[in-house]
């Protein structure tokens, strides 16, 4: 059973995901949270109320005191209100987790996870103990898989662009807190972070800018990272 969760997506972000204005990345880690967290399903359920009731609220004042043409439209646009209604229940569902063998055990994933995991990884080791599993989902953003093995830490580093982390399992901590399952966590250039798991962690995390590593050795590879970062963009432009 999954703890609480104490990290969400913010209440524009869910917004930007309920209307579809997000990109496949960002779209796909919100997704992925929300299956896990009955919190931000209510609060999906609740801004698509909202929304459907002031496009009842407008289509009403628009059309007031107007008959004939107009029945069919307005019918219309309450027979999709209706569709929408149905929809959200849906939404409220529990959600149905896929075991998945991933490295060294078992872990349930979110379903829109699993399918991607499900399509084949290639788990690429980085330093301090991190594994990397990268998938293009758009232009705009780089997401991969990250499992940190217990007793890892990652170099401290901020970020050029924000960062959208997903815990799947296990947890992490930086100086800012303690992660565990379904925590939703978003970093942007003001912070320098450095991420350690005690027992090992397994992360979702999308990005729309490269990792800047501010301390010691690291700083070496930033040149390398902005470069990587620009090739991954335009090998697929
Ligand atoms: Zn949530």
């Amino acid at each position: 059973m999954i703890s609480k969760v104490h990290h969400h997506p913010t209440d524009e972000m869910l917004t930007d995901f309920t209307a579809g204005n997000l990109g496949t990345g960002l779209s796909v880690v919100i997704s992925a949270h929300i299956e896990l967290c009955e919190q931000c399903r209510l609060r999906r359920t609740d801004l698509e109320n909202q929304s459907a009731a002031l496009w009842e609220q407008e289509a009403s004042m628009d059309y007031q005191g107007v008959t004939g043409d107009f029945g069919p439209m307005l019918a219309e646009i309450h027979s999709k209100l209706d569709g929408v209604s149905q929809e959200t229940s849906v939404h409220t569902q529990p959600a149905v987790l896929s075991e998945m063998h991933m490295l060294e055990g078992s872990v349930r994933l979110p379903k829109v996870l699993a399918k991607l995991a499900g399509e084949g990884l290639v788990w690429k080791k980085l330093s301090g103990g991190i594994n990397q599993a990268s998938i293009k989902l758009d232009d705009e953003t780089t997401c991969e898989f990250l499992y940190m093995k217990p007793g890892s830490q990652a170099p401290i580093h901020t970020h050029r662009g924000n960062e959208f982390t997903l815990v799947l399992d296990g947890s992490f901590s930086d100086e800012l807190g303690n992660y565990k399952p379904a925590d939703f966590l978003s970093r942007d250039p003001s912070h320098h972070h450095q991420p350690r798991s005690d027992e090992g962690c397994l992360c979702f995390a999308v990005q729309d800018g490269p990792l800047k590593f501010t301390r010691g050795l690291a700083r070496l590879l930033n040149p390398i990272l902005g470069y990587r970062f620009k090739q991954v963009l335009s090998r697929v432009r």
